[in-house]
């Protein structure tokens, strides 16, 4: 038995501890919310990344420290690891905090990547849009989740307005994929190198958000194996440990890399219904240094992602096979404050059951676009 601190206190340390609690875990999560969500289901210790003092407290009260939060100051990291042991390794962190070192990267393992350009004046982003190209992502190189902190530009007025809006901090310009679909590899690495991937997971985003996931992408044998490969190699490049998430586009067949999340990931929350060991417990399982879990497919699975307030939990808990995930957060506009997933035996029994919860929650919008890929 550990005892492991989680940098972060929201949904997902609220998930890794209950995903740790029956193997005997606890946890202390350390967040500047005295309200953060983790703190229902574990203690909290509340401070700021750079409270060295608090921090050392929270090193001596852990056997080993990890994240719910990839912006985690680097230094932070880097300052816990003289103190504790701290998995995934501050050099990934510090990676995938940062969109150029990221694209970068992967072009290095051979995954291709949109037409990018690092941009720090107007001068710059002026000369990138000649060579990538519009319409074009323009994207802050730091800080950036869940669509905040990019703009899509379609024209040099676009140009302009984004840049007054992002210009003061370092950016990078990327061409905007007309994709066919979006995937994520979710993974976990042990500590002895081991790598284990769930099958692949067909996401859609609303307003850079994610918004709907499936598990398996369907038709996605050869592309999921393509993508596996690149996971593992990333992975091991990296010396990575515990649960990561690779971002990817598939256009026409072809895999092009977004961005790698240095910890459990939104689109692998149907792994706790939908596989055999969900990607909680294996990211547990890992930094722990516990054998790893399989990663298998129990069932096919949707993830509904609840943003800004909770529907009717009733239209999900009347389904078979239906999970309601609260993360006890107060309602606010673009807050992610609960999941659902729906798993079924089949993709027709799966589809029905979506059907039925699109008509009842009026989310048609929502689930439409992935009945529409179960039925193909
Ligand atoms: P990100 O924060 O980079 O993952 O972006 C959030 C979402 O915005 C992605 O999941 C895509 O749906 C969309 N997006 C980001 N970059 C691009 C791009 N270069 N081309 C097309 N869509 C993009």
């Amino acid at each position: 038995m550990a005892t492991i601190g989680i940098l972060g206190g929201g949904q997902l340390a609220r998930m890794l501890a209950i995903a740790g609690a029956p193997l005997g875990q606890r946890f202390l999560v350390v967040d500047s919310a005295t309200d953060a969500c983790a703190s229902q289901v574990a203690p909290l210790l509340t401070a700021d990344w750079r409270d060295f003092d608090a921090l050392a407290d929270f090193a001596r009260r852990i056997d080993v420290a990890t994240f719910d939060f990839e912006n985690v100051p680097a230094e932070t990291a880097q300052w816990l690891t003289e103190h504790t042991r701290v998995f995934p390794n501050p050099r990934a962190l510090a990676l995938a905090q940062d969109r150029l070192a990221e694209k970068n990267l992967f072009r290095e393992i051979g995954l291709a990547t949109p037409a990018f350009a690092a941009i720090d004046s107007r001068e710059d982003l002026a000369r990138a849009i000649e060579s990538v190209g519009l319409p074009a992502v323009l994207k802050t190189r730091r800080l950036g989740y869940d669509g905040k902190g990019q703009a899509v530009l379609r024209s040099q007025t676009d140009a302009d307005v984004a840049w007054a809006l992002l210009g003061s901090a370092p950016l990078i310009l990327e061409a905007f994929v007309p994709f066919t679909r979006e995937v994520s590899v979710i993974a976990v690495r042990s500590q002895t190198g081991e790598f284990r991937p769930y099958p692949l997971t067909q996401n859609w985003h609303s307003g850079g958000i994610l918004a709907t996931s499936l598990a398996p992408a369907p038709h996605a044998d050869a592309l999921a194996e393509h993508a596996f490969a690149h996971a593992r190699a990333l992975a091991e490049r990296l010396d990575y440990v515990g649960t990561f998430a690779l971002e990817l586009f598939d256009r026409d067949g072809e895999l092009l890399g977004n961005e790698i999340a240095p910890r459990v990931h939104n689109s692998g929350h149907w792994t706790i219904e939908g596989a055999v060991c969900s990607q909680f417990e294996n990211h547990v399982r890992a930094v722990v240094g516990l054998p790893l879990g399989d990663t298998s497919l129990r069932n096919p699975s949707v993830m509904l992602n609840w943003i800004g307030e909770l529907p009717d939990a009733n239209a999900i808990l009347g389904e078979p096979d239906g999970h309601w995930h609260d993360y006890g957060k107060e309602p606010r506009a673009g807050r992610k404050v609960g999941h659902a997933t729906v798993c079924a035996r089949t993709n027709a029994e799966l589809s029905e059951r979506l059907a039925r919860i699109a008509r009842t929650l009026g989310r048609e919008a929502q689930i439409d676009p992935v009945r529409a890929a179960l039925a193909l």
